[in-house]
């Protein structure tokens, strides 16, 4: 990382649902990185799952962000506020479909059959596998197939600025990376390198459940030209009284009822620096 360059880090919620005490302890933790290190924050809307993402979460979420007082780059909010915006993911499909014609060129991208059960389970968090089985295949067999690149059998290297250097074996841990699923639709670890070079985005601040992405997402945004290094800050989740993720099932911690309660912004933030009702994990 050069010093000069100055530091672009992003908040990036899939509008899926309401905002939750989750991101709220997230998006704390983005300003607060940012303003550590006088970085540009940017808002993007990460809904490349077609499926399961709408307009109104997309308000909601930018509403509720607004109401809470995190102040984003203004050329991203005023993008988001238009149609069609940069920071919205599925106003770009030519850039996922160059991306993908670029990683074509440089490596092996696959068609894959497999199903879950069929990949090895190992790797460090859990994670299941994938041992290459489909390598060298069309990816215009018989219907629509999950779309794989081969990933160099190297280790990564990033520095993370809570957990000290990330040193990652994503082929070992891992191995190739799906790149669209079976509905044609680009999957988060694609979209998120493509995105983040194009926003020039240099400061990752994230969930920890999202460190062992690192290494593969680096190897992935090599292969697609990019040269500059990011650096990374993952951070505790929130997590239930019962141990999962907090998420958006957990209807009670939304952002949207804890303003229909009467609960105040500085109260909603408070709650969310306190771990939520449920206290925050260090580690997993
Ligand atoms: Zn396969």
């Amino acid at each position: 990382m050069t010093a000069d360059k100055p530091f672009i880090t992003r908040f990036a919620p899939s509008p899926t649902g309401e905002l939750h005490l989750g991101h709220v302890a997230h998006a704390l933790c983005v300003w607060r990185v940012a303003r550590e290190l006088n970085a540009t924050v940017l808002i993007r809307m990460e809904d490349h799952d077609r499926t399961r993402c709408r307009l109104e979460y997309e308000r909601s979420i930018l509403a509720d962000l607004d109401w809470l007082g995190f102040m984003p780059d203004p050329v991203s909010r005023a993008s988001l506020e238009s149609s069609p915006s940069a920071f919205r993911q599925s106003d770009h499909p030519e850039r996922y479909a160059d991306a993908f014609a670029q990683l074509q060129r440089v490596t092996d991208v696959y068609g894959c059959t497999c199903t879950r059960t069929m990949m090895e389970t190992s790797g460090p968090d859990g994670e299941r596998r994938y041992p290459g089985t489909c390598r060298g295949m069309p990816l215009d067999r018989e219907g629509r197939l999950v779309a794989r690149a081969r990933i160099p059998g190297e280790e990564t290297l990033v520095e993370d600025l809570l957990r000290g250097p990330l040193l990652h074996q994503p082929q070992h841990d891992q191995g190739d990376v799906a790149v669209r699923d079976v509905f044609g639709q680009w999957t988060y670890q694609f979209c998120v390198v493509v995105d983040d070079m194009h926003d020039g985005v240099n400061l990752i601040v994230r969930g920890e459940d999202l460190a062992p992405s690192t290494g593969r997402q680096w190897l992935l945004a090599r292969m697609l030209g990019r040269t500059e290094p990011f650096i990374t800050a993952h951070h505790p989740l929130l997590y239930t009284a019962d141990g999962r993720k907090l998420s958006k099932r957990d209807r009670s911690e939304t952002v949207r009822a804890m303003r229909d309660k009467g609960m105040t912004a500085e109260e909603v933030i408070a709650a969310a620096e306190r771990g939520g009702t449920q206290g925050v994990k260090g580690e997993k």
